[in-house]
């Protein structure tokens, strides 16, 4: 589904070029989960940035079902995020001063749903990822676990062919990295 062949991206800073990636070569199909691990900055947010398309690359070619991607332009880009990608960062994605409830019909917003059929939606959401009884609390009052497990329910619904994870569970403890775990189990389902 997704193919790099000798990818390499530079960085320039200063006078100095960084050289993030060099000549990755990496082959990911339907139905794969991947680790990436490597020392801090070893350039593994890089390769999924590109991945994403969130960033550039001076080398190489990347494939999308086959086809060739690496001339798109920044809004076709923006169209292969859309379409595809589900991107779920350390730092969650979410607005705090909203409720959880509030946070997922948001997100459910843009789909031209009816309202009782997006009501429905987003309890079923927010079920799925175990949230129920912080349904109408302020996602700044969640713990960390709860709010990415909210960051997660809002990929969830846009059901992306790809999800992309930088360090989502690194800021939470064993019991909260745990429980994320299982909403992804969800999800990846
Ligand atoms: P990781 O996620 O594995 O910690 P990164 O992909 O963030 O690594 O970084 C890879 C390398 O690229 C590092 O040497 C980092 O300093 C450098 N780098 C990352 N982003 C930038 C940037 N925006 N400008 C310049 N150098 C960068
Ligand atoms: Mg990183």
């Amino acid at each position: 589904m997704i193919r790099l062949e000798n990818i390499s991206k530079y960085y320039h800073s200063g006078n100095n070029i960084v050289l993030a990636l060099r000549k990755i070569n990496l082959d990911m199909n339907i139905g794969e989960f991947i680790v990436i691990t490597g020392e801090s900055g070893s350039g593994k947010s890089t390769l999924l940035n590109v991945l994403s398309g969130l960033d550039t690359y001076e080398e190489g070619k990347l494939f999308i079902n086959n086809k060739n991607v690496s001339h798109y332009s920044v809004r076709e880009l923006e169209h292969y995020r859309k379409d595809y990608i589900g991107f779920i960062f350390q730092d969650y994605n979410i607005i705090n001063s909203y409720s959880v409830y509030q946070n997922v019909a948001l997100a459910l917003t843009v789909q031209g749903l009816s309202k009782e059929e997006k009501h429905q939606k987003t309890i079923e959401i927010i079920k799925q990822v175990g949230l129920e009884k912080q349904m109408h609390q302020k996602a700044v009052k969640l713990s960390g676990g709860e709010k990415q497990r909210l960051t997660i329910s809002r990929v969830a619904y846009r059901n992306p062919d790809i999800v992309l994870m930088d360090e989502a569970t690194s800021a939470l403890d064993s019991q909260n990295e745990s429980e994320v775990q299982m909403a992804l189990d969800e999800l990846l389902k």
